[in-house]
């Protein structure tokens, strides 16, 4: 089987012995495609992956050989994400699923960008879905990042009506700014990228390019979908006094929130990361009703393009990588 792997800083294509169940419990999938994500471009980009090391995690995926308890058998399309909490631990039973130790452990084996994906048993319990027949390949791969923004929108436990701030329109922002409206939030969303501003506009939610916003603005809770001093700068200067700030990004390092802005302000920071069970489940049954609307967000690459697909995602150019792995 064919797989991208890191080698060098950079994601290259090689052969590697097919992947089977091998007596295991779970589904053997033929990948039909994978979305890239941000987080595979930082694991590849700060070094933070090994090498030979397969990312991908967005799959949508074809069932070739099964050995479970679920309803699922061979031919069934499905979505699927990658970790999964044991609903034991001390996270666990505080909500912070994603720190949950299993959770971080567990995966699709070896990663998303490759011809043959193992799914365990567990995954097919937890976290698999049979993809929505209303929804194309590269659509249905929007359902772990939905998931994430979903959770995003949960930790931020706001009251219905509240008005929130998205920064950054990448396809997390156009996301994270139709999960609060479905969750019943007013929301505005800002960029610096003119096409992005329009872009949430055409999905019937105010956007501003961040120079041309009203001083006025003051909302409840921000998101941040960009870690960059820009952003960071844009959430302070328009969260409320009392008001949110909901971390959804990485920062440059030695970049962060000033310390008495938060104090004396009285502001609240948290993070959000991956997401539980429930949000996915959640996030399937937006994308499914067409609740959050995702088409045409993503360009397909083919698998032997994945390092061209990182290269037009880091320069703006596309909005959402969809990797097609099997045609
Ligand atoms: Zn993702
Ligand atoms: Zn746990």
């Amino acid at each position: 089987m064919k797989v991208a792997q890191i080698e060098n800083n950079n994601l290259v294509i090689k052969d590697r012995e097919n992947e089977t169940l091998n007596g295991r419990k779970g589904a053997l999938v033929k990948v039909l495609g994978c979305g890239l994500c941000g987080s595979d471009i930082v694991k590849l980009k700060q070094h933070i992956s090994k090498e030979g090391t397969v990312l991908g995690h967005e799959i949508v995926a074809q069932i070739i050989d099964i050995n479970s308890d679920t309803n699922f058998k061979n031919g069934d399309v499905i979505v699927t994400s990658h970790h999964i909490p044991c609903g034991k631990c001390e996270y666990c039973k505080n909500g912070n699923v994603s720190m949950c130790r299993h959770f971080k452990e567990t995966n699709i084996r070896p990663g998303g960008f490759s011809e043959l994906v193992f799914v365990s048993e567990e995954h097919l319990q937890n976290v698999a879905y049979i993809k929505p027949e209303n929804l194309s390949d590269d659509e249905a791969a929007f359902y772990e990042p939905l998931g994430c923004c979903i959770r995003a929108v949960k930790r931020a436990n706001l009251k219905q009506n509240s008005t929130t701030l998205v920064i950054g329109l990448g396809s997390i922002g156009i996301l994270m700014a139709q999960a609060l409206r479905s969750f019943g939030m007013k929301v505005i969303g800002c960029d610096l990228i003119s096409s992005r501003v329009e872009l949430l506009h055409s999905f019937g939610i105010e956007a501003f390019n961040v120079n041309e916003m009203c001083e006025s603005i003051n909302v409840d809770c921000v998101f941040m979908t960009s870690g960059s001093d820009k952003a960071l700068q844009t959430a302070l200067k328009y969260v409320r006094d009392g008001g949110k700030i909901l971390v959804f990004s990485s920062t440059p390092l030695n970049s962060g929130y000033g310390n008495n802005e938060i104090y004396y302000r009285e502001l609240t920071v948290l993070g959000s990361y991956s997401p539980s069970p429930a949000d996915l489940k959640d996030s399937y049954e937006l994308l499914k009703n067409k609740e959050v609307k995702v088409k045409g967000l993503s360009t397909q690459y083919p698998l032997q393009q994945v390092q061209k697909a990182i290269n037009d995602t880091l320069e703006n150019k596309i909005l959402k990588a969809y990797i097609k792995v099997n045609a």
